[in-house]
């Protein structure tokens, strides 16, 4: 397996093109966080500046795979579909053409949700939804060896960040949390540390979704009882993964 490096926000050269790296172009429903289930277009960069050891979308950051579309053939893809179009990754934010993307389809009538790790700023950019999913020390990349493991790790702790995308959109946090007793306990700990580091411990709670790692859809029931005790505990919600439920773990879904 080749493993291709995180990649650096794009330079100035980047800013001038017109063209996105895409991995993958559907339409599906919103399987995750407060618009689950609503018909979505999904818009999936391919890199990303992290390297979780768990990624679900190895195309867009392990071994990514795609080419460049114009942001012409995307809004093309996107007119007659639904109203509501997902910008995902990988890491959009990445990307400064993504802002030129989101501006043409607000134009053309559509609900723009930016998924993110939160860990780039991008300029320009209109969006409806900031769906941010932070993550925890236990997203370390698996393989690739401790200089990989300390870039994701200095890479994906930037509250300063999120509380910039919060500030500026309507927000949503969705937390990967392992789905286990001792594990869960670990990581509502290290939420408490994100949201204090970011200024969000006023966020209401049901903006706050508990979603578990993993992608086998038998494990999603018993997953979801443990998470739904802690949501209950804290006033967050859990949050669901219904793609999963729909289509197993299938890309383009
Ligand atoms: S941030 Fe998302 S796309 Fe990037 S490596 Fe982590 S899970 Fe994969």
């Amino acid at each position: 397996m080749s493993i291709s490096p995180p990649q650096p926000p794009q330079g100035p050269a980047s800013q001038e093109s017109d063209r996105l790296p895409i991995t993958e172009l559907f339409t599906s429903i919103q399987g995750e966080g407060g618009l689950v289930g609503t018909p979505s277009s999904f818009l999936r960069v391919r890199g990303c500046n992290l390297r979780c050891g768990w990624c679900d979308t190895p195309q867009s950051s392990w071994e990514p795979t795609g080419s460049l579309h114009s942001l012409e053939q995307l809004v093309h893809f996107c007119e007659g579909g639904p109203r509501h179009v997902v910008l995902t990754g990988g890491e959009p934010l990445l990307f400064p053409q993504v802002a030129r993307l989101s501006k043409a389809l607000a134009v053309q009538g559509h609900h723009i949700t930016v998924e993110t790790a939160g860990t780039v700023w991008c300029d320009d950019l209109h969006c409806d939804l900031m769906s941010i999913s932070p993550k925890l020390g236990h997203a370390a990349p698996d393989r690739g060896g401790p200089s990989l493991a300390a870039r994701h790790e200095e890479t994906r702790w930037a509250p300063d960040i999120v509380a910039r995308l919060s500030a500026a959109f309507p927000t949503q946090l969705k937390f990967v949390v392992r789905p286990t007793p001792e594990g869960l306990a670990q990581d509502l700990d290290e939420i408490d540390e994100w949201l204090a580091a970011a200024g969000l411990t006023e966020l209401p709670a049901e903006k706050v979704f508990l979603m578990p790692e993993g992608v086998d859809p038998s494990a999603l029931p018993a997953a979801y009882q443990l998470l739904s005790t802690a949501a209950h505990a804290r006033g967050y919600r859990v949050g669901p993964r219904l793609h999963l439920t729909l289509f197993g773990h299938t890309p383009g879904t």
